[in-house]
């Protein structure tokens, strides 16, 4: 039986869409309700223990940079950064030749500059984190339950680690950020609607929640149905729709400020990759995995569910209204 949507509460023609593990390679079939007036997917068959989807190799870069490194990347990304925000001298020149620090897009987007408090929720091994404090942000702090114990090395002072969820954090912290980010984690978590107010209460006036994540108003998903990588079974438990990520951001007294969708290519590729059962933990070159024809064919595919705004991953940048 489908299930009622989490999102949107519709109970008429939602449909059941099965889709398997596929990271570990377990091939576990796990049923999805599909909403019909929404279009977002609740994970019906939710594990007993979803941890053992986690294991402590879960992150599988677990980020521990060396105290060079980090010295280095604080001195150099402190200089971009004051240059970005209307400095001069060397800043200048690395940010024309080094690939852009991805987060000063968010920042700009936010209308927040390098005085931001940020909150990252979901943090998983905190490699993101790590690049914040050495920018300079005065608070980074992230949350997980997962967080393994390997990535929980002292950065500085401007960087902590809570092992815990949002609301748990919440519940603990009254300090507000002008920046909460979750990065592909919201749809691991269990109650959307728990997790979008505890991290709206956590906001500074004028803040921003960033969420990046699946999306199954998407070619990907329409095409690919249960092998479509943006279920990611059973880890991913609820995935919404541009339009239900609206629903839920009006009901906590949000709105989608801005917003945008990424590359479709990879989608294609990994979906594919799970239609021919090919789990992440066997992945080849992608050469090795499909022949110049079908690499040619899926390269015009994702061309063109990008043209239509149809890839299966994007940024949307809520406030409170
Ligand atoms: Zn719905």
């Amino acid at each position: 039986m489908p299930a009622p949507c989490a999102i949107c509460h519709n109970e008429r023609g939602n449909d059941i869409v099965v889709s398997r593990e596929m990271k570990m390679g377990t091939g576990e079939r796990f049923r999805y309700s599909l909403c019909a007036a929404c279009g977002s997917l609740d994970l019906v068959d939710v594990p007993e223990d979803l941890g053992r989807y986690y294991p402590e190799g879960y992150y599988a870069y677990a980020f521990s940079p060396s105290p060079a490194k980090a010295a280095l990347r604080r001195f150099f990304d402190r200089m971009r950064l004051k240059n970005h925000f209307g400095g001069f001298g060397l800043g200048s020149v690395l940010n024309r030749v080094s690939k852009p620090l991805e987060y000063l897009e968010w920042l700009d987007t936010a209308g927040l500059g390098p005085d931001a408090r940020v909150l990252d929720i979901g943090c998983g091994s905190g490699e993101l984190l790590h690049h914040m404090s050495w920018g300079g942000f005065p608070r980074c702090v992230g949350a997980d339950p997962f967080v393994p114990q390997s990535a929980r090395t002292a950065g500085g002072k401007n960087l902590l680690f809570a092992p815990m969820d949002v609301a748990a954090y919440a519940a603990t912290s009254p300090e507000p950020f002008d920046l909460v980010m979750f990065h592909h984690s919201f749809e691991h978590m269990e109650d959307p609607d728990q997790v979008l107010s505890a991290a709206s209460s956590l906001l500074a006036p004028g803040g921003t929640i960033l969420i990046s994540i699946p999306l199954a108003d998407s070619h990907a998903f329409y095409t690919y149905r249960g092998n479509w990588r943006g279920m990611d079974a059973p880890g991913h438990l609820h995935i919404q729709t541009q339009k239900a990520l609206g629903i839920l951001a009006d009901r906590h007294g949000l709105t989608i400020y801005a917003s945008s969708r990424v590359p479709s290519w990879r989608g294609v590729v990994i979906s594919r990759m799970y239609e021919k059962n090919i789990p992440d933990c066997k992945a080849r070159p992608i050469e090795e995995m499909f022949s110049p024809e079908e690499l040619a064919l899926m390269k015009q595919e994702a061309e063109a569910a990008d043209a239509r705004g149809e890839s299966d991953a994007g940024y949307f940048y809520l406030r409170r209204k």
